[in-house]
């Protein structure tokens, strides 16, 4: 298959082989599990459950609210402790609603979970149906509710599935260990996500510098001529998905368009394993597999984790940090959130915690930029970002906007090769929060106006209504009353 140039990127050191090499492992339960009721985009889900009652594993404990959102389900058997805030996994450091679980240490599924059979001869809406009662969401990090991008046949003229295999971003080597460890139940997640959307073209997509996995979802997949595993040149943003549909088909994506405008929908190797678990299992979506690496990180390890563990617990069966970490990162150190503390619990969406020292974080202070085009050149979207930066610094974002500010895939490019260590990536998510702010104040306002015009509408119908009734009675009033005739008695002559 013909792959096609991305412009700019860059090659940050890979530092994959902390954790490269170390099989996945089970991490064991914690003393407490803090479950978060939003752990993917959209509304958060309904809790469902009270104080002191028992649930055991895979037991629903919110529901999902509307077109798009996900349920929670239990990560094992156990107590709810109670239903409250707690830090949210995030680098605001909020809280969030979240359920908290004490395990019982029996860790006993449901007894009726059941899978399918055959999940090929179910309709596509049924497996649809069962991805969004399984909780999953995009397990790369997006945390799209997985059922929501499989229905994208109803709007789409879709061609193929690509498996986004890419994982470029240093340390992280979670989705590597899984096509190597369980090739064959990624490969089936694949098949019935390929089923569900219409399609029989899959790609599997892996760069280069993963060996083994390429090798064995090859394996995996040969002799099925409708399935492709590609090696992808090693180049940081690969694993955007827009750049690796760009890839793969050599088109780019509208500006704010979708993968499906060119009939492309893309799904990560941990979401196709869990849409397995689902379909042939019955199993929701309670736990995934977490890369804890980074050089302050005592044994660096990949490790299948409960959802809500905490993130301390992950260090500690780790053996604890090696030196004091400069900076705790959920996801890679490109594009990764900070983490406020170690008390945060895992979700859904968190694929590596990277406790980084300070020679490998290597904080400098910024300095003028110097025009040296280094970040236009090593931008994948071709923006130009020292002048976004400029407008967004003199608070012009609307001039940032124009310049391409919403088009930023936020990849951290620039910042990585800017000479002058000016933090232009901070400087474009600061300025896409507070567009995104501005936008929901409008919003606000827009609906404020509505509800003010539909009230004054509303009352002046009312009066116009009183108006009319009081005019009615005044004309009743006035108009000459009937003759009523008068009857007088029979005379005697009559009678
Ligand atoms: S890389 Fe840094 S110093 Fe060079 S032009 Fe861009 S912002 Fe300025
Ligand atoms: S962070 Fe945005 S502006 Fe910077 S290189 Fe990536 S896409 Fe370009």
């Amino acid at each position: 298959m013909r792959l096609f140039r991305i412009r700019g990127g860059v090659h940050p050191e890979a530092r994959k082989q902390l954790a490269a090499g170390q099989p996945i492992e089970d991490l064991p339960l914690p003393a407490l599990l803090h479950v978060p009721l939003q752990q993917h985009i959209g509304t958060p889900a309904a809790p469902l459950v009270h104080r002191g009652q028992r649930v055991l594993k895979g037991d629903l404990l919110g529901h999902a609210q509307g077109a798009i959102s996900a349920p929670v389900h239990a990560p094992t058997s156990g107590r709810i402790m109670g239903v409250g805030s707690y830090p949210a996994h995030h680098a605001s450091g909020l809280s969030v609603r979240t359920i908290t679980l004490q395990p019982d240490g029996e860790d006993r599924w449901r007894d009726d979970l059941a899978g399918t059979g055959d999940p090929f001869a179910l309709e596509p809406e049924d497996i649809t149906a069962r991805v969004a009662a399984a909780g999953i969401v995009g397990m790369g990090g997006a945390t799209f509710p997985a059922a929501v991008k499989l229905n994208l046949r109803q709007r789409y003229r879709l061609h193929t599935l690509v498996i986004n295999g890419a994982e470029c971003e240093p340390y992280l080597t979670c989705d590597d260990r899984l096509m190597r460890e369980h090739a064959d139940q990624v490969l089936d997640g694949i098949r019935i996500m390929a089923h569900a959307l219409g399609l029989n073209r899959m790609v599997i997509a892996i760069e280069n510098n993963k060996p083994e996995a390429l090798n064995a979802m090859s394996q995996a997949a040969a002799g099925q001529a409708e399935v492709r595993v590609i090696g992808l040149p090693v180049r940081y943003p690969m694993g955007s998905e827009k750049h690796l549909v760009q890839t793969l088909l050599g088109r780019e994506i509208p500006a704010r368009g979708l993968t499906a405008d060119l009939g492309v929908v893309v799904h990560n190797p941990a979401t196709a394993f869990a849409v397995h678990q689902a379909l042939r299992l019955g199993r929701p979506l309670v736990s995934r597999v977490v890369t804890v690496s980074g050089g302050a990180i005592r044994t660096p390890r990949n490790l299948r984790v409960p959802l809500g563990t905490p993130v301390q617990h992950l260090i500690d069966h780790c053996g604890g940090f090696e030196e004091e970490p400069t900076r705790l990162i959920s996801g890679g150190p490109m594009m990764g959130q900070p983490l406020p503390s170690t008390r945060v619990p895992i979700v859904k969406g968190c694929n590596g915690i990277l406790a980084l020292t300070a020679a490998e974080t290597r904080t400098r202070l910024p300095m003028p930029c110097i025009r040296c085009a280094n970040c236009v050149s090593a931008c994948p979207c071709g923006l130009v970002p020292l002048e976004m930066a400029a407008h967004t610094r003199a608070g012009d974002l609307e001039g940032a906007v124009a310049l391409g500010l919403m088009d930023c895939v936020a990849c951290g490019s620039c910042s990585y090769v800017c000479p002058a260590h000016i933090p232009l990536v901070q400087y474009f998510n600061f300025a896409k929060g507070e567009m995104a702010a501005r936008g929901r104040a409008k919003q606000k306002q827009a609906e404020t106006r509505r509800l003010a015009e539909q009230r004054t509408a509303r009352i002046e119908a009312i009066q116009q209504a009183k108006r009319e009734a009081m005019a009615a009675r005044k004309r009743e009033a006035a108009a000459p009353k009937p003759q009523t005739p008068v009857t007088s008695p029979a005379s005697p002559a009559e009678a």
